[in-house]
């Protein structure tokens, strides 16, 4: 249903994966919806886009550059704005080399029965994805020990129910925090409108006026603490609506 959620607002921030592009499908052939896209792209020429993606940069950029003005990276680790500023934490190269540990591990328990991701911010390693949704399955005895190997260097884990992939980066910064710090780049007023699918989108969805959940079939059960929901096929639908509020 997409009755009743305000449209006129002044920024739209989103997730990439399973919010406007598909959650099943490879790396490689990872696009935002066709249908979505040039929605964005009309709406992004009135007000700013930002997106909020465990996603490294130099996955994210080429798929959504179309139409960003903000790309909050690496679960909001790196802050990246259409000019080229980049902000990243300092405490990210201290703890790289745990990170780096927890990799190897990885590597090692799982050899090629998984897809493990490398989410580098600039030339520092800042998060790994072990990604099991093209096997179907996983060695939870592997991960268990993984994750605990993880907690036990202070790194920090998100699991997903429903997503066949655990995401590990260096450290605890969630998406509610990289929203703020995108208000403030962006120099954004209230209201923003918040898109996403998953329980790390949570945070961010308790900072903003407009949060909309994006339902499909891996989410349906997913603890989503968004104010509206709206089913997947029906976003091009919502957008055209906040398309036509931000034009008048
Ligand atoms: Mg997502």
């Amino acid at each position: 249903m997409v009755e009743g959620i305000p449209c006129k607002v002044n920024a739209i921030f989103t997730d990439y994966d399973g919010t406007i592009s598909p959650v099943d499908v490879s790396r490689e052939e990872s696009r935002v919806f066709p249908e979505v896209e040039p929605i964005l792209e009309e709406i992004s020429k009135y007000i700013p886009i930002a997106i909020v993606t465990t996603k490294s940069y130099a996955f994210i950029k080429p798929r959504t550059e179309k139409f960003a003005h903000a790309w909050a990276c690496t679960n909001g680790i790196e802050i990246v704005l259409r000019d080229g500023r980049r902000f990243v934490p300092c405490e990210v190269y201290e703890k790289e080399r745990y990170l780096k540990e927890i990799l190897n591990l990885a590597r090692e328990l799982f050899g090629n029965s998984v897809f493990i991701e490398e989410k580098w911010v600039g030339t520092t390693l800042a998060g790994i994805c072990i990604d099991w949704r093209l096997q179907g399955h996983v060695d939870k005895e592997k991960l268990s020990k993984v994750i605990e190997e993880a907690r036990k260097r202070g790194l920090y884990i998100i699991e997903y129910v429903g997503h066949p992939f655990i995401d590990i980066f260096s450290i605890n910064i969630n998406k509610g925090h990289a929203v703020d710090l995108l208000k403030d780049l962006l120099k954004v007023s209230e209201p923003i409108m918040y898109l996403g699918d998953s329980e790390n989108d949570n945070p961010a969805f308790e900072k903003v006026e407009v949060s909309v959940a994006v339902i499909h079939d891996k989410n349906r059960n997913s603890n989503l603490k968004a104010k509206y929901r709206v089913e997947q096929k029906d976003l091009p639908k919502l957008l055209q609506k906040v398309l036509e509020s931000v034009k008048k």
